[in-house]
């Protein structure tokens, strides 16, 4: 297999190992190229390098490389500004950094000594295998709640979280992955790109993402796709006006969605026009991946399934104990071989997210009856504290989301003198503006009268990072908007 983070059984095939456009590369040439970048590597032994990784074959040989190497790498959004990068810079501080040629670097990055990623090289020996504990990547968070961290991603979860994916989705050698995700984060490089390698299988990267391109994909020979929400929701409007698109996707083995909550109503849309239920799985940079809903297991629509094998899963509650209860909210807490190692440079907030060796996801949610998890929302963010009621935001936005004036939408909490918080909905609507009163009325009678919004705000656009995750703490503030 190849790369082989843990193992390495060999695997020189004619196989087309990654896709990118025009570009490809069988199992051999990869292994040539990555190999030959790899040996360069040890010879000069950086620290550690940074990968400016836009969405191309170079990006996958560099990491790959790098992986094989036993240096660290720390891909680097291509689309970053200026500000974010001097921070990871001189956080991480990377000696090398590889780029595909003729890309232009920000100063930051090209005062650094640089490699040009080739396609090309010889064949020879592969360097030892790094040991299991030994950082592969160093991957900075999305950037939600807070500026990024660099968290420090060990060979030995990586190789755990992808052979979990591997019994949770029966993935073999024989899929072809659809993929359109950027290949600076967990899902599009760790999932994307190294778990089709570790497999034996086979990457379609369309570069930028449609609808279109990924049915073509699908109604060739790729037999599966990788998306977050945002792509869903573009999917879930199309498939339902044209049938030669649904038919495609209809005919994958699996359609997983991840990064951030899959609206229930995009879910319902895809199911009514394609027949198939996207598979929804859990995750973050720090863990990798915790849960998923399984390929043979029942897909429930808005649940993000059942902990992985050898993750193991508690929900906390607030006064600190665990959770046994179905329905009842509790933060989730994980532990097992998928964790990082810790965020670099960080040893207070590392201190901080663990607590007797689990680690605080700060995210919110609740078990039914069949162990399914229900994400309810991120504790700093989601957990809306309203008249005595805790209420998570996820379930007012699905609930907001199935009225048809409403395309987007984001629920957060504003001060409230005699509620405590008030639940305010930011709404993109579909064309005109629906009447504030019937969306309130809208949720009232969907969910309960006290999950109902206080106030409605209306938007053209929600503020969004690359990975389509809702950025709540750059809405407009109350003083800004009335
Ligand atoms: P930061 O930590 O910098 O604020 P981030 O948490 O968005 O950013 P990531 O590590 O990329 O950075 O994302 C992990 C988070 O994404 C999880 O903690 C969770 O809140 C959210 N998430 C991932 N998958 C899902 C899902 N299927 N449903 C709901 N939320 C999800
Ligand atoms: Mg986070």
């Amino acid at each position: 297999m190849f790369p082989a983070l843990i193992s390495r059984q060999p695997l020189n095939t004619a196989k087309t190992a990654l896709r990118f456009g025009e570009l490809a590369l069988d199992y051999t040439e990869l292994s040539t190229v990555a190999g030959t970048l790899a040996r360069e590597l040890r010879a000069s032994a950086p620290p550690r390098v940074a990968v400016w990784a836009t969405p191309t074959l170079y990006t996958s040989v560099a990491v790959v490389g790098a992986l094989l190497a036993g240096v660290p790498a720390v891909p680097v959004n291509p689309k970053i500004g200026e500000r974010e990068l001097a921070h990871i810079v001189s956080d991480s501080t990377p000696s090398l950094v590889l780029a595909e040629p003729g890309a232009v670097l920000p100063s930051a990055l090209a005062a650094l000594p640089r490699k040009d990623i080739e396609l090309t090289g010889t064949p020879g020996e592969l360097p030892p295998e790094p040991g299991p504990e030994t950082p592969a990547l160093i991957v900075y968070t999305s950037g939600t709640t807070g500026p990024p961290k660099g968290v420090v991603v060990p060979r030995r979860a990586i190789a755990s979280t992808l052979d979990a994916l591997e019994d949770a989705w029966q993935w073999t050698a024989d899929d072809v992955l659809v993929h359109a995700l950027p290949l600076f984060h967990v899902h599009g490089l760790i999932l994307g790109i190294l778990g089709p390698l570790r497999r034996g299988g086979s990457v379609r990267h369309l570069g930028r993402f449609s609808t279109e391109a990924a049915a073509k994909e699908l109604a060739s020979d790729a037999t599966m796709m990788f998306g977050v929400p945002t792509m869903y929701h573009r999917i879930a409007g199309e498939v339902g006006e044209d049938p030669e698109l649904a038919k495609a996707f209809g005919r994958a083995r699996l359609l997983v969605s991840g990064s951030a909550a899959l609206p229930v109503h995009d879910h319902q849309r895809i199911t009514a026009a394609t027949g198939q239920q996207v598979v929804e799985r859990y995750g973050m940079t720090e863990t990798l991946m915790n849960t998923s809903v399984r390929a043979d297991g029942e897909r429930k629509p808005g649940t993000v399934g059942v902990p992985l094998r050898g993750v193991e899963l508690r929900l906390v509650d607030e006064a600190g104990d665990v959770v046994e209860a179905a329905e009842t909210v509790g933060e989730i807490q994980v532990r097992g071989p998928n964790l990082f190692t810790e965020y670099l440079n960080r040893p207070d907030a590392t201190a901080e997210v663990f607590t007797g060796g689990w680690f605080r996801t700060g995210d919110m949610a609740v078990r039914d009856t069949d162990g399914y998890l229900r994400i309810v929302g991120r504790k700093a963010t989601d957990l809306i504290k309203s008249g005595g009621y805790k209420i998570g935001a996820g379930e007012i936005e699905n609930a907001l989301l199935e009225h048809p004036g409403v395309a987007e939408v984001a629920v957060t909490a504003e001060e409230d003198p005699d509620l405590g918080e008030r639940i305010v909905a930011w709404i993109v609507p579909v064309e005109a503006a629906p009447d504030e009163q019937e969306l309130i009325d809208h949720v009232a009678r969907l969910l309960t009268p006290h999950k109902r919004p206080r106030v409605v705000r209306f938007l053209d656009a929600l503020p969004r990072n690359e990975m389509g995750k809702v950025l709540k703490r750059a809405l407009p503030q109350p003083r800004e908007t009335s």
